[in-house]
């Protein structure tokens, strides 16, 4: 008999791939796309009406390719094995390059529309979607030539998406000599959580000999992606690849500098972390790079799914009675797949289906408090979902500095939540977890920040070498960790084994989380000053996340993001938990 909470029901979507409105919908997009294209041409029509038709067919295609890219991508994610899901994957992926095309083509004609403002007052379906359409046009000196653009996509799928593959590859099949093992990456890599201390030193040694294997591949891989990164930003006539990704973004300079600027003032008060785990596991010349997720601190607690319910209710029930309703439904109608098993890939994640109103969670739920965390940060992407209920899908699209916003104010609530009322030994292990995972978030991704900006600025001149590679990421986690890593046992590699600096297209795939955690706990700051009053401003911020660029969705709820003052103030909560984690190891030493 199947548990209560066992797996996610998403036959709202389609009840199989065998279904006659799935094949149907899946074999349309191209005609769609096609049709996209022609209402803009139809000259019998007047400048306005073209635009309202494109519009609305862009609406209802989103909606179609929401409903297909949700069951296939979910389908597949549960079931590694199901042919027919891959089949269909790649059939989705031909037509979404049809679609960019058909996209390019309206950003295009909004672009040679001169009295935009006065055609998007008049009319009822272009007002709704109005700063979508402003954006349109703002951004389209950005646009590549149409002559050039199909052939620009295709070569991409040989370029930089062909080294993005093969990077994977490279990864996926790297066998590293564990001990007597034969282990794949991602296996040794995940010893370092291991509570035996040799075993994360064992399986530290044993990566870094592995790289030998595939440094060279990886290099090639690593150079030419960042070079197609530089000819795409000239193509689009951006000063740098720095500026093309900020644009996407909906960032200014101004506020990224804000946020390093902040970052680097705090940056001693992490060292001072990692000195102090450094200690408490016995090392004297700061933290080994192998002991940074090394787990410090007990915690024997173990939850079922119906625990988890029951506490993530109870708690973020304290911020609104809609969001404790919200969760027990998430519950009970099967949004959420919650355990491991085989075919299933690992994880969590959390996809909108946004013309339903409702969200699909996927996670792997084992009965840790960390598993709970997780379903507490997957059910924050839902209720941001859920705030955008029933706006139009051209303004849904929330930048990724913002995307992590409700996320991890569910993680901030509930772990401050937590920490309220539990002993000593588990309360170390709640604070060290949760700064394990900030410095991650913020240290890491500094020095992440730092040396793809040295890989891309050098490829102006050259490739550079592993030789080079190394050096300059060695040169960024000094930059970074400082004297908080133990200078004799850093990470040469890392750019080796981070699949984010080989997205071919997401360039500095890095500081949006810095942005995004930092956000999200400056925002729950917030929350405390205003408590439950604040819960109508919260879901009007996430509401508008798709709606304005960054600053502007920041300042609706008073926030300066262009200001190092805000950042700070994020840092300090950060700061405060730093100094509790060492006053009490100082106790267990
Ligand atoms: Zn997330």
């Amino acid at each position: 008999m199947e548990q209560k909470y066992d797996r996610w029901d998403l036959s709202c979507l389609y009840p199989g791939f065998d279904d006659d409105r799935f094949k149907a919908d899946l074999a349309s997009l191209k005609d769609d796309a096609q049709t996209g294209i022609a209402l803009l041409q139809d000259e019998s029509l007047t400048r306005l009406a073209r635009l309202e038709q494109a519009v609305a067919h862009s609406e209802q295609v989103s909606a179609k390719v929401d409903r297909l890219a949700n069951f296939i991508y979910c389908t597949s994610a549960v079931d590694a094995a199901n042919e027919q899901a891959d089949a269909a994957m790649d059939q989705l992926s031909l037509a979404f390059t049809e679609l960019e095309l058909s996209s390019s083509a309206l950003a295009r004609f909004v672009a040679e529309t001169e009295d935009l403002g006065q055609l998007i007052s008049s009319s009822d379906i272009l007002r709704p979607v109005g700063f979508a359409l402003r954006e349109m046009k703002e951004q389209s000196m950005h646009l590549i030539a149409p002559e050039i653009e199909p052939w620009i996509l295709q070569m991409q799928l040989s370029g930089g998406e062909a080294f993005s593959q093969l990077r994977d590859k490279l990864d996926s099949t790297l066998v590293v000599d564990y001990r007597d093992e034969k282990l794949p990456l991602a296996g040794v890599r995940g010893k370092a959580y291991d509570p035996d201390p040799a075993v994360r030193k064992d399986a530290y040694e044993a990566e870094i000999a592995s790289y030998a294997k595939m440094e060279l591949p990886m290099s090639y891989c690593l150079n030419s992606i960042k070079m197609e990164a530089r000819t795409l930003a000239k193509a689009r006539k951006f000063d740098s690849v720095l500026d093309m990704t900020l644009a996407d973004s909906r960032m200014d300079r101004q506020t990224l500098d804000a946020l390093w600027t902040a970052i680097r003032e705090y940056l001693p008060h992490f060292r001072r972390y990692l000195k102090t785990k450094a200690r408490l596991l016995g090392h004297t010349n700061g933290l080994p790079f192998y002991d940074l997720f090394a787990p410090v601190g007990k915690t024997t607690r173990k939850y079922t799914v119906e625990e988890a319910r029951e506490i993530l209710i109870r708690e973020m029930g304290k911020f609104s009675p809609e969001m404790a309703a919200f969760i027990g439904n998430a519950f009970d109608a099967r949004w959420i797949d919650f355990y491991p098993r085989d075919g299933k890939t690992g994880g969590a994640f959390c996809s909108g289906v946004h013309f339903a109103d409702r969200s699909l969670v996927m996670t792997n739920f084992q009965g840790s408090f960390s598993d709970v965390s997780t379903l507490a940060h997957e059910l924050g992407h839902g209720w941001h979902n859920r705030c955008m209920a029933g706006l139009p899908y051209m303004m849904t699209d929330e930048p990724m500095p913002l995307a992590e916003t409700a996320s991890i104010f569910n993680e901030t609530m509930l772990s401050w939540q937590s920490l309220k009322s539990c002993g000593p030994e588990e309360r170390l292990y709640l604070l060290e977890n949760g700064l394990m995972e900030a410095t991650q978030t913020v240290v890491d991704i500094y020095s992440r920040f730092l040396f793809e900006q040295e890989v891309i600025e050098t490829r102006e001149d050259h490739a550079m070498s592993v030789d080079e590679l190394k050096k300059a990421m060695l040169r960024a986690q000094e930059a970074s960790y400082g004297d908080g890593l133990d200078p004799e046992v850093r990470h040469p590699y890392m750019w080796a084994c981070k699949s984010h600096y080989y997205s071919s297209g997401n360039n500095f795939y890095n500081f949006p989380y810095a942005f995004g955690l930092l956000f999200g706990k400056g925002v729950f700051a917030r929350y405390l000053e205003k408590g439950p009053a604040f819960a109508e401003d919260y879901c009007r911020l996430l509401r508008s996340c798709g709606s304005a660029p960054v600053a502007e969705v920041a300042a609706s709820v008073g926030i300066d993001v262009r200001d190092s003052a805000f950042w700070r103030s994020s840092l300090e909560v950060i700061r405060k938990d730093i100094d509790e984690f060492c006053l009490l190891a100082e106790k267990t030493e």
